[in-house]
C-alpha cells in the first residue's frame, strides 16, 4: 500500500512536491486545475525530473467541477478538451489512472440524461486514454454517485473504466457509510483510493483521520477484503501539516493491525 497526498491547486507543483517528499509519502496525487497547476501550463518535464529525485509515483486528478454532463453541447465538448489534455500530461509523468467527477449540474433534466452524457464523455475519452496510457476511473460523490447501484450506473455501462473510492464523501449524505457496499459489489474494479475524515451530514470537511465520525479500522478491512493493496491519498486539507503527518503514521498502523486482526478473525 502506497501513501499520498494531494497539492493545492495554488500553489507551484514543484514545492508542493518537495514537501510531500520531506513528509515520506509516495506519490502526488496531482490535480490539474488552474491557476497553481493548470493543465495547459504545467512543465511535465520539471515535475518527472523532481518525481525522479525523490522516487515518487503520481495519480492523475482533475478539477471537480469540469461540465463533462452539460446539457448545452458545446459546453460538455469543451468539458472533454480540457480531460484530453490533462490525459496527456498524465501520459507523460508515467501516471497510470485519471480520475473523473460524475457530473450532474443539468437543472430540468432527468437522471438518465446525465448519466447519458457522463457516459459519452467517457466513451469520447476512451480512445485518447488508451494511447496515452492513461487508464480513466470515477470518484463517488456525495448525492448522486454514492451507492453501489448509483455508481452501476456508469461502471456497468463501460468495462474498462475503474473505480476510485473516496472513503470521506462515502460518509457523506448516507444513512450509513457506503464503503462496504460499493466494494462488495464494485472492489474488483477499484484503482484508487481517497481518505479523509468528516462528521456525516452534508460537509465535506477533509479532517485528519480520527477526528471525525468515519471508522478508519473497518474501511482498512474492507479494502483488505477486496484484496486491495494500492495507493491510498490522504485528502486531509489543513495548513498543518502535522496532522497530515499524525494521519500517515495512524494509516500504516491501522493497515498493519486490521489486516492481521481480519486474519486472526478468518482463521
Ligand atoms: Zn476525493
Amino acid at each position: 500500500m502506497l501513501i499520498g497526498t494531494m497539492n493545492h491547486p495554488q500553489q507551484n507543483v514543484l514545492e508542493e512536491i518537495a514537501w510531500m517528499a520531506d513528509a515520506g509519502m509516495d506519490f502526488i496525487d496531482l490535480t490539474l486545475e488552474p491557476p497553481g497547476a493548470a493543465s495547459w501550463s504545467v512543465d511535465t518535464d520539471a515535475i518527472h525530473a523532481t518525481l525522479e529525485r525523490h522516487r515518487m509515483m503520481v495519480v492523475g486528478h482533475t478539477a471537480w467541477y469540469l461540465p463533462m454532463a452539460s446539457a448545452i453541447p458545446e459546453i460538455r465538448e469543451a468539458a472533454v478538451a480540457e480531460l484530453r489534455r490533462c490525459l496527456h500530461r498524465f501520459g507523460e509523468l508515467g501516471a497510470k489512472w485519471m480520475n473523473l467527477h460524475p457530473d450532474r449540474h443539468t437543472p430540468w433534466h432527468s437522471r438518465e440524461f446525465y448519466i447519458q452524457r457522463n457516459l459519452d464523455t467517457i466513451r469520447e475519452l476512451l480512445p485518447h486514454a488508451a494511447k496515452c496510457g492513461v487508464g480513466l476511473m470515477i470518484e463517488n460523490l456525495p448525492g448522486d454517485y454514492n451507492s453501489a447501484s448509483q455508481l452501476s450506473d456508469l461502471l456497468n455501462p463501460i468495462p474498462e473504466l475503474g473505480l476510485h473510492l473516496d472513503i470521506g464523501h462515502a460518509n457523506l449524505q448516507v444513512p450509513h457509510n457506503t464503503t462496504e457496499e460499493i466494494l462488495e459489489a464494485h472492489g474488483k474494479r477499484l484503482r484508487h483510493v481517497h481518505l479523509h475524515d468528516n462528521k456525516g451530514g452534508h460537509a465535506d470537511l477533509h479532517l485528519p483521520l480520527g477526528t471525525g465520525n468515519i471508522d478508519v479500522c473497518r474501511s482498512v478491512q474492507a479494502l483488505h477484503a477486496c484484496g486491495y493493496d494500492g495507493t491510498i491519498t490522504l485528502e486531509v486539507f489543513t495548513p498543518d501539516r502535522h496532522y497530515l503527518t499524525y494521519s500517515r503514521d495512524l494509516l500504516r498502523n491501522l493497515w498493519n493491525d486490521c489486516g492481521r486482526a481480519k486474519v486472526v478473525n478468518g482463521a
